[in-house]
């Protein structure tokens, strides 16, 4: 998710509005693509999503990323990049399309040998040097830049922070990082290699896979080998300091801070061990083997979930206006997607409800444990704009499109409190200790996977030993909010 939800200490109905996404950059034909392109139209694919019909690509399923990038020093200037990519073709394929919008193509190797390539729309698309045959294997290496500047208004991809960079790639912007098959569809491994001047540190997914020093330059290896969508991916560069705590049954826990705040940020950094052990006991083992949170100098407006280190800007912990339990809420909520979003990714972005309303869901019921915000009040606040949210996003598992140019816009507050109420009813309607196993069912059945809509349908019918399509379909579905198990006298409307 790229918005957090942004309450104030009044409360969860105060929320910071989104930003506002100015057009999406359109991909721009560099000379060397042109030079080298075919003669042959090639056109820009996707695999059918209805949000984003053409993320993704058919034809491939992504076992690997290698990614190596270069910074100099300056976050304004295009970093070297080369990405590594081991694919296993699902069918014969003339050509091979990837998702890369921003940078510039300076050579594609299909199999150690040098391949033609275009670009056509947002699609990176290359033509095999042989034929691909269904269940072949696929090792395209791509030589390109990758630019942290973007298009006035553009959001997601690389962030520029006051020290370096870091990533933010949902729901669709890591193919204007890397090239990939950018859709949560596609899980793979990932290793990143990272060089940086002397003074800088480089912290990615995963666990450290080794730092060569090479006279004034250090690549700083990592390694993350549960499967993970690109929107996922994080590389932090900065002036920084990793610091390494313990969190349940001995689980690594390292936070990337800029060196100067390291002391400030101390208290918050402090809580994420027994945080991850309240969401234990909600859910179930921590799903990877690390966790921490990165928090960049930088004015982004959100919190992001990247896997095994949430993103979150500074002053989220700076802030005066921001109560303690507001800011410890908004950890639990990235911290919760890590199961919720990362661990089991949604097969659609459809299915996007099911990240942001347990999020929420979490974020909620760690304020009412801790706090004494009681759950039942948020959730008869988000009843009363239920309807209108629906009116406005669709319902929570039909989002509407997003605007042109505004794809962020599927980020809306039925997806967050719109869809945490979804659940709540489930409570209310299954009970407590029906609903309590399911979510910890949820997350182990579907653990590294990708799930859907349907598939939470049919487990908690299972769970509850009965069927409950038809509560669903009101809930998910409805134009209208449902009446609320056990409270008749809630009302949606202005
Ligand atoms: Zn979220």
């Amino acid at each position: 998710m790229l918005l957090t939800p942004r309450t104030t200490a009044s409360g969860p109905k105060a929320l910071r509005p989104p930003r506002v996404a100015a057009a999406l950059i359109t991909a721009t034909v560099s000379a060397a693509l042109l030079a080298a392109s075919a003669p042959s139209p090639a056109t820009p694919l996707g695999i059918g999503d209805r949000l984003f019909p053409h993320l993704g690509n058919p034809g491939y399923d992504v076992q690997s990323y290698d990614i190596a990038f270069t910074y100099r020093g300056d976050n304004r200037k295009p970093l070297d990049a080369v990405t590594k990519i081991e694919a296993k073709a699902t069918e014969a394929l003339d050509r091979v399309n990837l998702d890369f919008a921003h940078g510039k193509v300076r050579s594609v190797d299909m199999d150690g040998r040098r391949a033609r390539f275009e670009s056509s729309g947002e699609d990176l698309v290359v033509t095999p040097t042989a034929p691909v045959r269904r269940d072949d294997r696929l090792r395209i290496t791509v030589r390109h830049t990758s630019d942290p500047v973007y298009a006035k208004g553009t959001q997601g991809g690389w962030v520029r922070t006051d020290d370096g960079l870091a990533m933010a790639n949902q729901a669709d912007a890591a193919h204007l990082v890397f090239p990939c098959n950018d859709h949560p569809a596609d899980k793979a491994a990932f290793t990143f290699r990272v060089t940086t001047p002397k003074g800088y540190t480089a912290v990615a997914n995963g666990l450290p896979a080794g730092a060569t020093r090479r006279g004034a330059t250090t690549t700083w290896a990592y390694r993350h080998h549960h499967p993970m969508a690109t929107e996922l991916a994080q590389v932090s560069i900065g002036r920084s300091t990793v610091l390494h705590r313990e969190g349940p049954h001995g689980l690594p826990v390292r936070d990337v801070v800029p060196t100067a705040d390291r002391k400030v940020l101390e208290p918050w950094l402090n809580k994420t061990p027994a945080q991850l052990g309240w969401m234990e006991k909600k859910v179930g083992r921590y799903p990877f083997e690390v966790y921490g949170v990165l928090i960049a100098q930088a004015k982004t407006g959100y919190e992001l979930e990247t896997q095994t280190l949430s993103l979150f800007e500074r002053e989220l912990f700076t802030r005066p206006e921001f109560p303690e339990w507001y800011v410890d809420s908004i950890m639990v909520h990235e911290l919760a997607h890590q199961w919720f979003g990362d661990s089991v990714s949604p097969k659609s972005w459809s299915d996007l409800w099911l990240n942001e309303g347990h999020a929420t869901w979490y974020e909620a019921l760690y304020a009412e444990e801790k706090a004494h915000k009681p759950v039942a009040d948020r959730m008869r606040q988000a009843y009363r704009q239920s309807d209108s949210w629906r009116a406005a996003g669709g319902p929570p598992a039909r989002p509407k499109a997003p605007a042109p140019g505004k794809k962020i816009s599927i980020f809306r507050p039925v997806v967050y409190d719109g869809s945490a109420l979804v659940l709540y009813a489930l409570r209310q309607e299954i009970g407590r200790p029906a609903f309590e196993h399911l979510e910890r069912n949820w997350a182990r059945v579907h653990h590294d996977g990708n799930a859907e809509t349907a598939d939470f349908v049919r487990l908690a019918s299972r769970v509850a030993g009965r069927d409950l399509t038809a509560f669903f379909d009101g809930w998910l579905y409805g134009k209208k909010t449902p009446p609320m198990p056990g409270h008749p006298e809630w009302k949606s409307g202005k």
